[in-house]
């Protein structure tokens, strides 16, 4: 859940590491050991489709099954996944400027970086998300970041707002989730705030992700037809979403 597209600081110190172990022969091959563990704890999603890198069976089978709703979601709007996905289980993500973070898509890479489980509690805590049932949140996460994939696949122009690339990851988050918990998150907000005509940009996104994300399911929910809005995004055209200031 990050509107940034770069590689993590994570990623480029591990590729910092492995450049400097030529030099660093001794350590070579404790370096090479951890190498094959982490290659070894990608495994294939069961159905194929979505790659997970996790420490556990635990972990990559729970993100196995966000990440099939988050496919199921978008082809619903004949949006497919144009090639396996690939998710990275990680103790931390964290953005280039503002440290940890939820998760991020690399599109470099094409792959979705979440953290993992087990730190998601720090996180959340003084946000509107804290008081939700925890794995709802963290299944939610996942689809948010697989969504950002698959946009990402279809993109026939880019984005050229960072509203523009966040709404359908933010609108389907919330439409994955159970009624109750969705309802958690609206309740915070006024109806008419919500339903506000006010275009959708990259201020309100930066300075309150959390009702860009309420208004974006919501918009999204009583469009006459939501997926075209979604359809609309990978072609460049958003009339709902303020152009780009820069
Ligand atoms: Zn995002």
């Amino acid at each position: 859940m990050s509107t940034r597209s770069q590689v993590s600081p994570g990623f480029l110190l591990a590729f910092g590491g492995w450049r400097r172990t030529a030099a660093l022969t001794a350590l070579a091959p404790l370096l090479l050991c951890l190498a094959v563990s982490d290659v070894a704890a990608q495994k294939r999603c069961a159905g194929g489709a979505v790659d997970v890198t996790a420490d556990t069976a635990e972990e990559r089978q729970f993100a196995c099954q966000a990440a099939v709703h988050a496919i199921e979601l978008l082809s619903r709007c004949e949006i497919a996944l144009r090639q396996p996905i690939k998710l990275a289980i990680r103790p931390e993500v964290r953005h280039p400027l503002n440290g940890p973070i939820f998760g991020s898509f690399d599109t470099r890479g094409e792959v979705a970086l979440i953290t993992d489980s087990g730190h998601i509690s720090a996180l959340l805590k003084g946000t509107p998300y804290a008081e939700l049932p925890r794995q709802e949140f963290y299944r939610s996460l996942i689809v948010h970041e697989v969504v950002h994939g698959i946009m990402h696949q279809n993109m026939l122009r880019p984005a050229s707002t960072h509203a523009a690339y966040e709404y359908p990851a933010y609108a389907l988050q919330i439409a994955s989730m159970p009624e109750a918990v969705r309802k958690l998150i609206l309740q915070r907000y006024k109806p008419a705030d919500l339903s506000s005509e006010i275009l959708f940009n990259d201020v309100i996104l930066f300075f309150d992700p959390y009702f860009f994300a309420a208004r974006a399911y919501t918009h999204f929910a009583a469009a006459a037809d939501g997926c075209e809005l979604l359809r609309g995004l990978l072609r460049g055209e958003a009339q709902f979403i303020a152009p780009s200031m820069m």
